[in-house]
């Protein structure tokens, strides 16, 4: 297996968490279906086999509207005219296959599941150790209430987006192929190509957000001044970079502490936006400590490793 395929695995394949799994897929599996129902009804008929297959049944793919765009697309108008056209049938395609009750939705459940996980995930943690007093996991904090509303709003976000991203990309699609004369089979490639793409780029963001908000409501859920410790745990298919932190502890820390050290302590909120692996930019800048990578989980696109909480000091075992 080469480097390549293995992140292909590492994509694909589901959360070896098997509660992290369900809550990624149920995440992803609507905005495909979007995507999916979307380009197939922007492609006409017959669509292209491959993306047949690529899309599951075909009779559950065809929403009102199928067939129109393909139908618009050499239709004798102006350019003007034309681009009117398809952006209000992409439009109206739109507004049905993923209303804004459905972003909303499912911006909330991610939210309210990834935290109440992340709030059993610390008391396992604890009943581990061997520790017989372990809290049932049942209030939250006024952190962890507004650690839940920002990742709420960071997937209404990303949901928003992929529907913005997706109109855009059909009616710019049809534009370009129609401006170069190409017929209804160079567009269809054109879609199909769009919407692998797209269709990835969703699925690195549903996993990733997914890990930040499980990591979130991880650390979100202990309070600080009792002394807690995140322990790295790496997923079976991790980075070298991962790897290396696998079974370090970290101290979890309140986000507002002013003496946080990125380099052993974690606390909710930490990532590697902005920052980058590599110690050289590409204009050959040093990169300095503020913008490498530090152990935050996820740690980047993909990464499933977990964090494992304990008390810092051991607990009498009975
Ligand atoms: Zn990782």
């Amino acid at each position: 297996m080469n480097s390549s395929e293995r992140g292909a695995l590492h994509l694909w394949s589901p959360n070896p968490d098997r509660a992290v799994a369900t809550i990624e897929a149920d995440l992803y599996r609507p905005g495909f279906h979007f995507l999916a129902r979307l380009y197939g009804a922007a492609l006409g008929v017959p669509a292209p086999r491959r993306l047949q297959k690529a899309l599951g049944d075909p009779r559950e793919l065809r929403p009102p509207g199928w067939g129109e765009l393909a139908r618009l697309f050499r239709a004798g108008a102006s350019p003007e005219q034309l681009v009117a056209r398809w952006q209000v049938v992409v439009d109206r395609l739109a507004d049905h296959l993923l209303p804004d009750r459905t972003k909303e939705e499912l911006a909330t459940r991610t939210a309210i599941r990834t935290h109440l996980y992340g709030r059993v995930r610390a008391r396992v943690g604890e009943a581990l150790e061997g520790a017989t007093n372990v809290g049932v996991p049942t209030g939250m904090s006024a952190l962890a209430r507004e650690s839940q509303a920002w990742t709420r709003l960071k997937l209404l976000e990303g949901v928003r987006d992929l529907d913005h991203h997706a109109r855009r990309a059909v009616v710019e699609t049809f534009l370009h192929s129609r401006e170069a004369g190409e017929d209804v089979k160079a567009l269809q490639r054109k879609l199909f190509d769009r919407f692998s793409e797209q269709n990835r780029d969703w699925r690195r963001l549903a996993l990733t957000e997914t890990a930040a908000a499980v990591s979130n409501g991880t650390l979100v859920a202990v309070d600080p001044e009792e002394g807690w410790e995140a322990e790295w745990v790496a997923s079976p298919t991790a980075c070298a970079w991962c790897r290396r932190w696998h079974g370090q502890s970290f101290r979890v820390m309140s986000p507002e502490d002013p003496r946080k050290d990125g380099q052993r302590e974690v606390w909710p909120g930490k990532s590697n936006l902005g920052r980058s692996p590599s110690p050289r930019r590409r204009d050959g800048h040093l990169r300095g400590e503020a913008e490498l990578w530090w152990p935050a989980q996820p740690c980047h696109p993909n990464c499933r490793c977990q964090w494992v909480m304990r008390r810092a000091f051991s607990l009498p075992v009975p």
